[in-house]
Parts: structure tokens; C-alpha cells; sequence
């Protein structure tokens, strides 16, 4: 292998990646009733108050959602971000997040130092 012009050029595809994993939780969300942005909404309704079950369900796939929402804007982020020109930069310190970060875990805005003292 020759080096070529290409060394700006990042050995993964962040972006994809983003939207891979976008895609995967609207897909979660949907697959819970959540129907992600242009969905439905919740699926349940009082229909089914009655049933304790049902609400002990409900109150898992809402946190569950919720998780799921969450994850999902820190990816919406991270793509604004990346057409910004500021993915790959952490949003406390503004020093560069290492490459093995972010192909764990593209959404991530912090890097690991100042992820360890936020969490
Ligand atoms: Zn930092």
C-alpha cells in the first residue's frame, strides 16, 4: 500500500455510522408503539388502563422509549455536528475524542477524560 492523497480523510465512515444507528433506534422505537418522529404516537390508550399488566408493560417500553429517544437526539446531534465541522470534538474541553471512541460509539460529544468526570 502507497500512500495516497487521502490522508485528511477518515478510516470510517462517521456519518454512515450515524445514520445506521439512527435508523436502528427509530426502527426500536417503532417496534415498541413509539413510532418515532412521524409515528402515531403512543399505542396504547385507556382502553387498556384496566389491566395491570398492560400499565406495568407500558411503564417499561416508556422507559425504554425514553432511552431510546435519548440516544437517538445524541445521534440527531452528533449528524448536525458532523455537517457543522465539529464532529470528533469534545463539547466540554474542544480537544479532539480518539478515533476508538467514536467507532465505538459515534454519537459520544465528550472525550473519555471529560466523560469520566461528568459520569
Ligand atoms: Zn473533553
Amino acid at each position: 500500500m502507497s500512500n495516497d492523497a487521502r490522508t485528511e480523510a477518515p478510516a470510517v465512515d462517521y456519518r454512515a455510522l450515524l445514520e445506521e444507528e439512527r435508523a436502528s433506534l427509530e426502527h426500536q422505537l417503532g417496534e415498541l408503539g413509539f413510532g418515532g418522529v412521524s409515528g402515531t404516537g403512543l399505542s396504547y390508550d385507556s382502553n387498556f388502563a384496566d389491566s395491570s399488566q398492560v400499565t406495568a408493560e407500558r411503564g417499561e417500553a416508556e422507559a425504554l422509549a425514553g432511552e431510546l429517544r435519548s440516544a437517538l437526539s445524541d445521534v440527531e446531534r452528533a449528524i448536525v455536528r458532523f455537517d457543522q465541522g465539529t464532529f470528533g470534538v469534545c463539547e466540554r474541553c474542544g480537544q479532539a475524542i480518539a478515533p476508538a471512541r467514536l467507532e465505538a460509539k459515534p454519537a459520544v460529544t465528550t472525550c473519555i477524560a471529560c466523560a469520566s468526570i461528568h459520569r
